[in-house]
């Protein structure tokens, strides 16, 4: 567990924590903010913090710790704990035997790896037979006199009709209980979900940050973990999915080729672009080339789903729900025409023996400055 969540998210940080020191914990809370923040670490550290036995303050920021030494922290941290009842998203299964082996799966990695984002190949849910366990094993008397905390994961994951189910838990929560839910956005919870809970928004991850918890945890050089974190608007599991991404250089170089792409139509100022252009290897023109053949087939998506809403007609298919949102640039029909011509131009270009990145550079910026008439 990072130790310092308290400054990654230090406003969400602040509130649960002063919450807590005024004896105003909340019963519900709802951690909200884009996948890859931190809300599975921030709620893991609240229920530490909860039933720390040596709990510390720290200097700083006056904020209290949780110890992550005592008996109570440690198997916390171990997501081994009677304390804390966890239910997350996992895919497709024949029995509760197979739900217990992919719900342990899932912490596993949550153990390894607290900021990664959810990238499952198979539709995932939060299953209704583990919100029943756990509303079943809350109903036991609490015994041992420490607070129960109770975390579902990726709540926009449970089907509607099995979130309704867990209504009464969070209308009447057990005593000593807290429940913390986390999703990317407070309107994917039905609305009687919504208004019992205490909502915290999640930040950005501060860039230095980010980039060290990068370099400590994925070995990774500091110039690069930086452009990651630039590229992912400081959303640092995001970046940690990047770096999979990049291990994989068929999928990185697409990866980061639509990434090029999308920043094209971003409000970033301009030297971002130029920036991110630096990912491209100045010798590499079979890189170079392959991108700008990727981006005339990106605008050739873009161009026809704006003309026709025809989603299936995508070629970049992994890219989809991204470039029919990206399409809309595309209603002024002039752009496309513009954007593939720029492409035929600096293809040609590139055969020829121009400085790679300084021509990739140049076309960005031109059709950065284009698809902003445009907008
Ligand atoms: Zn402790």
């Amino acid at each position: 567990m990072p130790s310092n969540i308290h400054l990654v998210q230090r406003k969400a940080w602040s509130i649960l924590s002063r919450s807590f020191k005024a004896d105003r914990v909340a019963s519900t809370y709802l951690l909200h903010g884009p996948d890859g923040l931190g809300h599975w670490p921030l709620a893991i550290s609240f229920a530490a913090l909860l039933n720390c036995t040596d709990i510390l303050t720290d200097e700083e920021t006056d904020l209290l710790l949780p110890c992550g030494r005592c008996r109570s922290c440690r198997r916390i941290d171990e997501l081994n704990s009677e304390v804390l009842h966890t239910a997350v998203p996992v895919g497709p299964h024949k029995n509760h035997d197979q739900m217990v082996e992919l719900i342990n799966e899932f912490l596993e990695q949550r153990r390894r790896e607290p900021f990664r984002i959810l990238t499952a190949r198979v539709p995932v849910n939060i299953p209704i037979d583990r919100a029943r366990e756990i509303k079943k094993s809350l109903s036991l008397k609490n015994a041992g006199g420490f607070r129960r905390v109770v975390l579902f994961s990726h709540m926009h994951r449970m089907k509607t009709a099995s979130a309704d189910a867990l209504l009464k838990m969070i209308e009447e929560p057990p005593a000593d209980t807290v429940i913390i839910l986390t999703a990317e956005k407070p309107e994917m919870l039905l609305p009687t979900i919504q208004s019992r809970a205490q909502k915290i928004r999640l930040d950005r991850v501060p860039e230095a940050m980010a980039v060290e918890y990068l370099v400590s945890n994925y070995d990774l050089a500091a110039e690069r973990a930086r452009l990651m974190v630039r590229i992912a608007s400081g959303n640092l599991g995001r970046s940690i999915a990047m770096v999979d991404d990049f291990e994989e250089p068929d999928t990185s170089r697409r990866a980061v080729g639509f990434l090029l792409f999308k920043s094209l139509f971003s409000a970033d100022n301009p030297s971002a672009v130029a920036m991110l252009i630096e990912m491209v290897n100045d010798r590499d023109r079979s890189a170079a080339t392959e991108l700008l053949v990727l981006w005339q087939s990106l605008v050739r998506d873009c161009a026809y789903y704006a003309a026709t809403g025809d989603e299936s007609a995508i070629v970049n298919v992994d890219f989809s729900p991204e470039l029919t949102r990206i399409a809309r640039f595309f209603e002024q029909s002039e752009l496309a025409g513009e954007m593939t011509d720029c492409l035929k131009i600096a293809l040609a270009d590139l055969a020829l023996n121009v400085h790679i990145q300084a021509a990739l550079v140049a076309l960005a910026l031109k059709l950065k400055s284009r698809i902003q008439v445009a907008a």
